[in-house]
């Protein structure tokens, strides 16, 4: 174990399968950090914003349940998980052999040797430079017909191999999909990703 007395506010942890993106439908242990001042109006998880509301949790009691599960997969996001420097975190994850994703804003530098980086930005505050040359992954979500081209133009700023992504937000998705489907056939660069683990009525 690897504590070095480093804690950070958990506001809830599980395994379940990832929903979204690259790794949809893998097996993967969530770490979800409170914390976040991007405050975009679709969040679905505004109680994650104070970090105050969520206990300070030591790397070894996150550890703790992600080696039971016997995953080797782990998705650190928040809130916003970006705003602390996960160095120990992620370090404590790699030397359990553990493959380390990402799901941030960009709106902060990430301090951590993050296996895979899924950037979402989002137009309350957006991302630092840094952020879109690491990103690995482009997950952009659409919320009205004008983030299309909103999306389109920052991906001059992404390394040639980063995968891109767009997501319908999920109250919008009967109204969006379409649209989206649309795009994605004109610029096949985009692929769809969908919430799926809320069609699977899973976390
Ligand atoms: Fe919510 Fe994420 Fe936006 Fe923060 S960055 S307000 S957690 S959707």
């Amino acid at each position: 174990m690897s504590d070095l007395g480093i804690q950070y506010p958990l506001m809830e942890h599980f395994y379940t399968i990832q929903g979204e993106g690259k790794y949809s439908g893998r097996a993967a242990y969530f770490l979800r950090i409170g914390g976040c001042d991007v405050g975009c109006v679709w969040c679905d998880v505004k109680e994650s914003w104070d970090k105050n509301l969520h206990p300070e949790t030591s790397i070894d009691a996150m550890l703790k349940p992600i080696l039971e599960s016997q995953t080797d997969f782990v998705v650190i996001t928040g809130g916003e998980p970006a705003m602390y420097d996960l160095n120990p975190l992620v370090n404590a994850l790699h030397a359990n052999n553990i493959y380390v994703a990402i799901e941030t804003s960009g709106a902060y530098e990430v301090m951590g040797d993050i296996d895979w980086f899924c950037l979402s930005p989002k137009k309350f505050k957006m991302p630092v430079d840094s952020a879109y040359k690491s990103a690995d992954e482009f997950k952009v979500v659409i919320y009205h017909p004008s983030d299309f081209e909103w999306a389109e133009k920052q991906t001059t700023l992404l390394r040639d191999d980063c995968e891109l992504f767009l997501q319908p937000e999920w109250s919008k998705t009967e109204q969006l999909l379409p649209k989206i489907i649309d795009y994605v056939k004109q610029n096949p660069k985009w692929r769809i990703s969908l919430q799926t683990h809320k069609f699977m009525n899973i976390p």
